[in-house]
């Protein structure tokens, strides 16, 4: 469709960004452009209609997506923060990144919640892997894994055969 392609040809490629030989796709012009954020919040929620309760992303730009995904579907949102944000967090995970190494933590009881996590990019799928960790720790079920962009060259999708992309480069 239009507005999908639309959206698409709205992320930027930076080569070298954060370091060198790395090939950076940035959505800033896309969630700057109010067509193709709608566009992509709708695309990252629609497979998963019914089936979440509970919208989680990862900080930076997950939270941005998961912000809108939740606002969209109506339901609550979960931002899952970098080491040393959270004060008194009851779950950490420990993840290897395409470049450098993170942990996430959150704090919370998530018995009985079904959670749609989001994401900007599927590299290897460390930060998904782990943050689906995280979820099971606090007592929450992942009913649903959707990224913006899939990165089908690193690996991403071994890890994680259930994420939906809603492009692929
Ligand atoms: P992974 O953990 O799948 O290797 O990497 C995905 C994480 O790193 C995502 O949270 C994503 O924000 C970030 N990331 C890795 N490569 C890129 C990229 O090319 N562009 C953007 N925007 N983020 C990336």
């Amino acid at each position: 469709p239009a507005a999908l392609e639309r959206a698409e040809s709205l992320i930027a490629i930076t080569p070298d960004f954060p370091s060198p030989g790395v090939l950076f796709r940035d959505i800033g012009p896309l969630l700057t452009d109010a067509d193709a954020l709608a566009t992509v919040t709708h695309a990252l929620a629609a497979p998963f209609e019914g089936g979440f309760d509970l919208v989680a992303g990862v900080e930076a730009r997950g939270f941005l997506l998961a912000g809108a995904v939740a606002a969209t579907a109506g339901t609550g949102l979960l931002p899952i923060r970098k080491a040393g944000k959270t004060p008194r967090p009851t779950a950490s995970v420990d993840y290897a990144l395409e470049y450098g190494v993170a942990t996430i933590e959150a704090a919370g009881d998530l018995t009985g919640r079904r959670v749609l996590l989001v994401d900007d990019v599927l590299a290897t799928g460390g930060t998904l892997v782990a943050a689906i960790s995280l979820v099971e720790q606090l007592g929450g079920t992942v009913t649903g894994v959707a990224v913006v962009l899939e990165l089908s060259d690193l690996g991403g999708r071994r890890r994680l055969p259930q994420a939906r992309a809603v492009f692929t480069a």
